[in-house]
């Protein structure tokens, strides 16, 4: 099992935001940028376009809410979106607020948050979620 399906299933802890019924949302725990936000299908999938067409646009428009959400409780001008997936074998997308070209990297310093400041990101982003 994945590392991401035992984050669904509550055995390693996580600063969840939303799930539905076959997609789940969580803050990434090395953020790039505050708010930096895993999407992935309740599906243990590897690699993104091996899901199935439905299954793919369910999760990109269980992304698109997600997305909304930051940008309103961050203020940021884009969230700029990347699928990597070198380090954990789960299909995912990251969600990345940012202000700038410079923000939108995966290759940039880790920000540092402490537990009450990533459950506080976590509940803002929540807030915005209809
Ligand atoms: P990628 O596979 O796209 O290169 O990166 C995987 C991402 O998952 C990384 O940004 C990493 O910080 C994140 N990640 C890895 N393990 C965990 C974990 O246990 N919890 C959370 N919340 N994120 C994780």
């Amino acid at each position: 099992m994945s590392i991401f399906s035992k984050i669904m299933r509550g055995e390693i802890p996580c600063y969840k935001i939303a799930e539905n019924e076959s997609c789940f949302a969580f803050l990434d725990i090395n953020p790039k940028a505050k708010g930096h936000t895993l999407v992935i299908p309740k599906k243990e999938v590897d690699y993104l376009f091996d899901l199935e067409d439905d299954e793919y646009i369910a999760l990109q428009k269980f992304a698109k809410k997600i997305a909304e959400a930051q940008k309103k409780a961050f203020n940021c001008k884009r969230i700029c979106t990347a699928v990597i997936g070198y380090e954990v074998p789960h299909a995912h997308i990251h969600l990345l607020p940012s202000n700038s070209m410079a923000d939108a990297t995966l290759s940039g310093k880790t920000k540092t948050f402490s537990k009450e400041e990533m459950a506080e990101i976590a509940e803002q982003i929540q807030k915005y979620l209809g």
